[in-house]
């Protein structure tokens, strides 16, 4: 069996950031690339509070930038998914398999798995996923040119999002269930100052309509009760994200809502040799910088402790 000296599962900022650290203190980092190789902001536009890019970069650019330099300096980046875990034991190695097929052990584990879009879980959702309804403004706006949409979330993921839609789409109806915005104030003079945004406040979305793709949306507004219909061509879910923390349940201390707990000051998780970084384990910040901050913790904390265990050998 093959064993690696320090295994990283997810190739989000935290992740690479982490394989950079661990890669510079000789500690032989492989990454797995998980489902989505690069993370969140392989699909978002333009990114332009990361420092160090004073014109901004691309999201997909930047990360394609984080893994050169990852490899550069002596990561093997794999493609591939962890199916599993096995930290019963409570000491590493760890056996975890790959693909549901292949079976490692590492020393020490960085989780680096990042979160996933949130989805509403209404029927007309799921049955016309990938047929108008995404939970991604910036792949698939494209294929809904001048014509209109909905989006539903009031934060800043929504309101970027609704902002980017508004330059390709004839309209764009965004959905708040609250009667406020919780996105940052910029965020909200930017949609609210978009001609071709009309923001309906204390609005759920009660049917997604459409027999094989989305051709309407019945919301109600959820103060009145009154429904109303309107035409849409695509349907935007931006209502915040789920840690992908699954497969690490049993063993790993998390919140109810499955962001990892790590020990104040660290990246420490509750089991020995195993660490936590990034959105699977933030759920204040959220961002590429502290997400890369919390990687290259990671790191250092897997070398500090692989060295305390070599000398106490
Ligand atoms: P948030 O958790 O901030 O916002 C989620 C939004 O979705 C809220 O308005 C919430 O409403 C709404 N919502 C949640 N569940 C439902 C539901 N079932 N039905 C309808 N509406 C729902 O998530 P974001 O993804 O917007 O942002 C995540 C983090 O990333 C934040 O910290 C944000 O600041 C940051 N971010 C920063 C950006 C930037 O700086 N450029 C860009 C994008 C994100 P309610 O308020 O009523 O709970």
């Amino acid at each position: 069996m093959e064993h690696i000296e320090c295994l990283i599962i997810g190739s989000g900022p935290a992740g690479y950031t982490a394989a950079i650290y661990a890669a510079r203190a000789d500690m032989k980092p492989v990454v797995y690339e998980g489902m989505q190789p690069g993370g969140q902001l392989t699909i978002t536009t333009d990114v332009e509070n990361y420092p160090g890019y004073p014109n901004g970069i691309m999201g997909p650019e930047m990360m394609e930038l984080f893994k050169t330099q990852a490899v550069r300096l002596g990561t093997d980046v794999r493609f591939g998914l962890i199916t599993s875990v096995d930290f019963s034991s409570g000491k590493p190695p760890y056996i975890v398999s790959v693909d549901d097929n292949i079976q490692i052990s590492a020393a020490t584990v960085i989780i680096s798995t990042g979160a996933s879009a949130r989805w509403l879980g209404i029927p007309s959702e799921t049955r016309l996923n990938g047929s108008g309804v995404s939970a991604c403004a910036v792949c698939d706006g494209f294929f809904f040119r001048q014509q209109p949409v909905a989006i539903v979330g009031g934060g800043d993921t929504a309101c970027e999002e609704a902002s980017y839609l508004a330059k390709i789409c004839s309209k764009v109806y965004m959905l708040v269930r609250g009667d406020n915005f919780r996105a940052s104030k910029a965020m909200q003079h930017r949609v609210l100052n978009t001609p071709n945004i009309e923001v309906l406040f204390n609005t759920d979305t009660d049917e997604i309509l459409g027999d094989k793709a989305v051709t309407g949306l019945r919301v109600k507004n959820n103060k009145t009760g009154e429904t109303r219909e309107v035409e849409i061509g695509g349907f935007f879910v931006a209502i915040g994200h789920t840690p992908n923390t699954t497969i690490f349940k049993p063993w790993i201390e998390m919140d109810a809502t499955g962001y990892i707990i790590t020990k104040p000051d660290s990246t420490h998780t509750n089991v020995e040799g195993v660490f936590a970084c990034g959105d699977a384990q933030d759920k204040t910040y959220r961002q590429a910088v502290t997400a890369a901050g919390t990687g290259c913790m990671a790191a250092l904390d897997a070398e500090r402790y692989l060295s305390s265990v070599m000398h106490s050998k």
